[in-house]
């Protein structure tokens, strides 16, 4: 799905309103039908004024026009929820300049930008259900049947968790990323200066990097969370010189919408699933694969010349804080299965099918790595992250914005 903003700067104000009419409209109709529209948005230049916008955002694909049994009507498409998302964001000047991609997950897009004050800004765009057209092995029932509109509900959960767990962890100093705002099913944060572990090849001290990464899932279960999904791509390695060496490890870790609480009836599956993905990236990229012998020092840590080569869920978590609880993070106290734990369920599940292919994986990454750099350097050249786009956008009237949980 691409992030199609050529148009956004041509929207006049009746336009904006009339597409958050259909957005309002949509909390109670699946199908907003075209009258209704009219009213939410009650156009001072009345009801032959909100049928013109709605033709031309229909056009536009920013809305779609649909027939259910008893009238016609419209729903917004992921286009006009794109659109209102950045529009909220350009009027509250947290992301009012949007470059070029600078990834693409499995159920997200990730853009450069910049905030009002020209900071570099990363927008994650989730975008849950796509896998489900992607690849045929990971249909499952729940998938097959969804309509776009549920999962632009569930992207909108996504971002709003994803957005909750970065808050808390930054405020407890978890070496994360700032996150700096979310509206609907986007989540814009600080841009780390770095690449993610998947391109380190070489690293002076890998040991200690190795002991750093498990230390810092020890910490997190400490408080009461397991990642769920940490690996060499959801870990970034930050640039020398962006850090202060001296106090900060060097990387940081992102990527959270799929945590756990450790009280999940999985936790310990997940946690050891996470020390098997950083063991498993440390013994295929340095050959490093310390065993566990805790005969040797006393000293805590993990790794070689710690007492342990690495850490054990029953072993070595201990709760000292809550950060679960205080997100309600899933499996924190006996499950309230809702459909959002549903999809990311499956997210997290869906991780072990591809660790069958981690040989063929292991073949093609030579290979993949020259592109890998190539991608990095062309996407490190700023001219091009100016390329295009929200210029603060708004003669319009000011969005409701989204409300948090
Ligand atoms: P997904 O859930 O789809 O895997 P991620 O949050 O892991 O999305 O982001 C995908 C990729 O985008 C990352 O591997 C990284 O290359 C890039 N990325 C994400 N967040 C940032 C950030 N704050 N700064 C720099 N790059 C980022
Ligand atoms: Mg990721």
């Amino acid at each position: 799905m691409k992030l199609d903003t050529i148009h956004m700067r041509y929207l006049n104000a009746d336009d904006w309103r009339v597409l958050q009419a259909v957005e309002n409209g949509s909390r109670s109709h699946e199908v907003v039908p075209t009258k209704l529209i009219g009213q939410i948005a009650n156009l001072k230049t009345g009801m032959g004024s909100a049928n013109r916008a709605i033709s031309d955002l229909a056009k536009l694909n920013l809305i779609s026009k649909l027939r259910n049994a008893k009238y016609d009507g419209y729903r917004l498409t992921y286009n006009g929820f794109d659109y209102l998302a950045l529009k909220t964001f350009a009027q509250k000047k947290t992301l009012v300049e949007l470059g070029t991609t600078i990834g693409v997950g499995k159920e997200s897009d990730i853009y450069a930008g910049k905030d009002g004050q020209g900071n570099e800004r990363v927008l994650k765009i989730h975008r849950l259900g796509r896998v489900s057209f992607r690849t045929v092995k990971n249909k499952r029932d729940y998938l097959r049947n969804k309509e776009a509109q549920s999962w632009m509900h569930l992207s909108k959960l996504a971002a709003e968790k994803e957005y909750e767990f970065m808050t808390i962890l930054y405020e407890n100093g978890f070496e994360i990323p700032r996150p700096l705002d979310y509206s609907r099913h986007c989540v814009v944060m600080e841009l780390v200066e770095g690449f993610p572990m998947r391109q380190l090849r070489e690293h002076f001290q890998y040991k200690k990097l190795y002991s750093q990464l498990m230390q810092f899932m020890v910490k997190l279960a400490n408080h009461g969370l397991i990642h769920c999904d940490y690996n060499e791509y959801n870990i970034m390695i930050r640039e020398d010189g962006s850090y202060d060496s001296a106090t900060e490890p060097g990387f940081l870790v992102i990527d959270f919408p799929q945590c756990i609480s450790i009280n999940h009836v999985d936790a310990e599956f997940y946690f050891k699933r996470d020390v098997e993905c950083i063991r498993r990236f440390f013994k295929r990229r340095f050959g490093y694969s310390p065993k566990d012998d805790s005969m040797m020092l006393d000293t805590d840590g993990y790794g070689d010349g710690f007492r342990y080569a690495y850490p054990v869920f029953s072993r070595d978590v201990q709760r000292i804080g809550d950060l679960d609880m205080q997100v309600k993070a899933s499996g924190y106290r006996s499950e309230k299965k809702t459909e959002l734990e549903d999809a990311l369920g499956s997210m997290r599940r869906d991780y072990d099918d591809t660790e069958e292919d981690d040989e063929k994986e292991e073949e093609e990454e030579e290979e993949e790595y020259g592109s890998e750099l190539e991608f990095s350097e062309s996407e490190s050249d700023t001219d091009s992250v100016n390329e295009k786009i929200v210029q603060a956008l708004v003669e319009g009237e000011e969005l409701e914005t989204d409300k948090f949980g």
